[in-house]
């Protein structure tokens, strides 16, 4: 594993960086009600980054109290389906212009290289307020034919509203990308939002909620509340006046907002883990599949819900694959993100990289193999030796009893398997609670469709992997969710279906 050295930061950002910052709502900055704050360590070093306010279940109300006024907002309840578009494209124009300094701060806050902030985060960011910003003047509702004479007796019509307020609670691995992903279509169908960033990364959400206030969205119709998930979080889920809560994170966390959106029987979607079957046939290059396989698990230092964490490869290749894929995980360069040398940033805390690691002990003990990896990075530049660094890790001889192929690692840990028979193929691919996505290489693309047939997954990529669009639909079968996020699908999930009846006789 080569390591690489940091680089410095502006001074803009180091200025956003240096201030305390408080929550977003209606329309400004306040502190937490008892003034406490939280600190955001930097995961290259283990050292302070920022100091962001850590709220509490009274600032949770103050938002919910200006998001439910929003909603009754002239400015907001009154404009044109075009005039809302009109707004969210504006702020993809201000997710553009300031591009670096937002990708900077995801990559100091998260730990994830630049270019990969810059280009997938970013760029995913002003993408999808662009395609949602498209929507409100084009989801129609419709005429439904049900009088024997069109409609001369009886005209029924439906037309969509907004659910409400939103509470959108979301992960660290994507930061500023996870909370769009709910923000653009909760927007775009004249909702208003809660919503609460992670606690180790809020700073790319913070900055983006200035630039929602500079592209003129009226106070309230977006609220942002950092903390932590067991006070904020939670009082987001439990509260009586939220009508939504749309959640991306952990199944164990969303079994939880769950059972508290019960009080009030708010709307849930979930996009939760996976442990996605990343599949070869016996015709795939072995080169081509170790590069995929490599980018499909140590995309994103492994933190990624659709990581190609379950390798099969057919007998016939698994050799030279797995040769090809160990001399990719070893020269895979590992550093701090803001090197633009780095391929693999720290993971995003040590907590994370403790749970990362233990996986990796428990792996071995139930006889797992480590080819690859396996634990810290030696030669780190003297200011990184207290990041959350960890290797590219690939281990065999893993069998679907042991916790290293059964749980998500959610880090760089790859599990490698055998197969021989197509059918026995699928049911290990489907032997795991989750269902979120799977990949499949090769020329065969009858095999390949017989195979995406018979996934229990959400996404399945032939011959690629880990793309997305805000225009493809996303979610997850099984455990890995309720619900579809982006394109058209995600829409029915923002709004509420209205049917209009009328005699006209
Ligand atoms: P997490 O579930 O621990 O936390 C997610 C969010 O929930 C955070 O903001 C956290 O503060 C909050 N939270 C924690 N406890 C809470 C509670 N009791 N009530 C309300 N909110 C609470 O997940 P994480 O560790 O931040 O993210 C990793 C997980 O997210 C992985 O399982 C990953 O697969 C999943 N994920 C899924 C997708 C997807 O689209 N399917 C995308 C990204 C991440």
């Amino acid at each position: 594993v080569a390591v690489t050295g940091p680089a410095p930061v502006p001074d803009r950002v180091r200025e956003f960086l240096s201030r305390d910052h408080g929550h977003y709502i209606d329309g400004h900055w306040q502190r937490s009600s008892d003034a406490a704050m939280l600190e955001s360590l930097n995961p290259a070093t283990g050292r302070h980054l920022a100091s962001i306010a850590r709220g509490t279940v009274a600032d949770v109300d103050d938002a919910v109290r200006a998001a439910r006024r929003a909603l009754t907002l002239p400015a907001w309840r009154e404009l044109t389906p075009l005039a809302r578009g009109e707004l969210l494209h504006r702020l993809a124009e201000l997710v553009d212009q300031y591009a670096d300094e937002l990708a900077l701060i995801e990559s100091l806050d998260n730990g994830k290289p630049m270019s990969v902030a810059r280009a997938v985060d970013v760029g995913t960011t002003s993408k999808l307020f662009r395609y949602f910003a498209g929507w409100p003047s084009k989801f129609e509702g419709s005429t439904i034919p049900l009088s024997p004479r069109n409609n001369l007796e009886i005209l029924n019509y439906t037309v969509h509203e907004p659910v409400g307020v939103v509470g959108a609670i979301v992960p660290w691995n994507f930061p500023v990308s996870m909370a769009t992903w709910k923000l653009a279509p909760a927007l775009a169908m004249g909702n208003t939002v809660v919503l609460k960033p992670a606690e180790d990364t809020s700073l790319s959400t913070l900055r983006l909620a200035e630039l929602i206030g500079e592209a003129g969205f009226p106070p309230g119709v977006v609220n942002v509340v950092t903390g932590t998930g067991s006070v904020v979080g939670a009082a987001i889920a439990e509260h009586p006046d939220v009508d939504k809560v749309a959640f991306t994170g952990s199944t164990e966390v969303g079994r939880m907002i769950t059972r508290a959106a019960l009080g009030n029987m708010k709307r849930v979607s979930l996009e939760l883990g996976g442990k996605s079957p990343h599949i070869a046939l016996p015709d795939a290059d072995p080169v081509e599949v170790a590069a995929a396989a490599a980018e499909g698990i140590f995309f994103n230092q492994g933190q990624t819900c659709t990581a190609g964490s379950r390798l099969y490869v057919h007998n016939d290749i698994y050799d030279d694959v797995m040769n090809a894929l160990i001399d990719r995980a070893r020269n895979i360069r590992v550093g701090p993100g803001t090197d633009p040398q780095t391929q693999m940033g720290p993971l995003v805390s040590s907590r994370q990289l403790a749970t990362v690691s233990s996986y990796i002990d428990s792996g071995v003990e139930d006889g797992a193999v480590v080819v690859a990896g396996g634990g810290r990075p030696v030669d780190l530049p003297a200011g990184n030796v207290d990041g959350y660094f960890l290797e590219p890790t690939v281990l065999v001889e893993t069998t679907h009893r042991m916790r290293v192929v059964r749980e998500e690692i959610f880090g760089p840990v790859l599990v490698a398997m055998r197969w021989n028979d197509l059918d026995e193929l699928v049911e290990m691919a489907n032997d795991s609670p989750y269902g979120l996505a799977a990949g499949i290489w090769t020329g065969d693309l009858r095999a390949a469709h017989r195979i995406a047939g018979a996934i229990q997954a959400g996404t399945v990529w032939i011959n690629c992997y880990n793309l997305t669009d805000p225009a493809s639909p996303f979610g997850g079968f099984k455990q890995s969710g309720w619900g579809r996020e982006m394109g058209r699908a995600v829409l029915e999930q923002y709004t509420e279906t209205k049917s209009v009846w009328v005699n006209i006789t």
